[in-house]
């Protein structure tokens, strides 16, 4: 019997397995702004414009890899409210969710690229980092009930598996934001990449793992110089690219040792 279970298991997995395609992982590109509502605009710059070159090119690179299915939020110069760029990422049931922007400061010399995520938890983080891995045997726990069947202590644990949901999405979306920045500080010839946390809209109502990127000052003339060129621009896509792929390679890993 105790076989047999391991055995139903096991083809469990292995159906599981074979019944995602590899380009399911599914990315949602978000270019900022558009329409009447420009963003920053800066020597001659204008952010809705930039932001949306950018994000055609990860799209361009993305759609080459049968790795990934890619939707953008917008595709033209058009007005577009942040619940509609939500609602989208969340009927696309995205994977992931990219909101690209460019980044405008009353200091000039301010320059570089910022991924921000968001951080949902209380001020007291460390213990609920500490709790989200204590966690995890009761996560264990839920998904053994579930495989006996005893789907009457769902309701019990709805709370608990709402709560670790909201901190693994928490966990990816750092993890993301730190497979770019070091994406960023393998090439000593990239600007300086920083991390922060900051309740965006878009990144704080999406439900999958989501970063918003500011890809340089349009405020510091130097880069706002960089960033008007296509090779620039070019170079910005293929580096969000390959931490995006870099990203997917570590959650295919994880779910590998899962199944296994
Ligand atoms: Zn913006």
């Amino acid at each position: 019997m105790k076989f047999l279970r391991a055995k139903t298991a096991f083809i469990s997995a292995t159906l599981i397995a074979a019944a995602i395609p590899a380009s399911a992982f599914h990315i949602v590109l978000d270019a900022g702004h558009g329409g009447t509502d420009t963003g920053a605009v800066h020597s001659n710059i204008k952010e809705a414009d930039l932001v949306l070159k950018v994000a055609n090119k990860v799209k361009g690179l993305l759609e080459k890899d049968q790795n990934f299915q890619v939707s953008m939020t917008r595709n033209a110069d058009r007005n577009l409210g942040l619940p509609d760029r939500v609602k989208f990422a969340e009927t696309s049931k995205a994977d992931l969710f990219v909101s690209i922007h460019a980044n405008a400061a009353s200091d000039q010399r301010a320059k570089g690229v910022e991924f921000f995520f968001q951080n949902n938890l209380p001020p007291d983080e460390e213990s609920l980092f500490l709790a989200s891995q204590e966690n995890q045997a009761v996560l264990n726990s839920i998904k053994e009930s579930h495989e006996g069947d005893e789907l009457s202590k769902k309701g019990d644990v709805t709370a608990i598996v709402e709560d670790l949901r909201r901190q693994n999405r928490m966990m990816s979306s750092l993890r993301l934001t730190q497979t770019l920045t070091s994406t960023w500080e393998n090439d000593a010839s990239a600007a300086q990449a920083t991390i922060k946390q900051a309740p965006f809209y878009v990144i704080s109502k999406t439900s999958m793992p989501a970063v918003l990127i500011e890809v340089g000052f349009l405020t510091n003339p130097r880069e706002a110089k960089k960033l008007s060129s296509s090779e620039y621009q070019t170079d910005l896509a293929q580096k969000i690219y390959r931490a995006l792929l870099s990203y997917k390679e570590k959650v295919d890993n994880t779910e590998a040792k899962t199944l296994n």
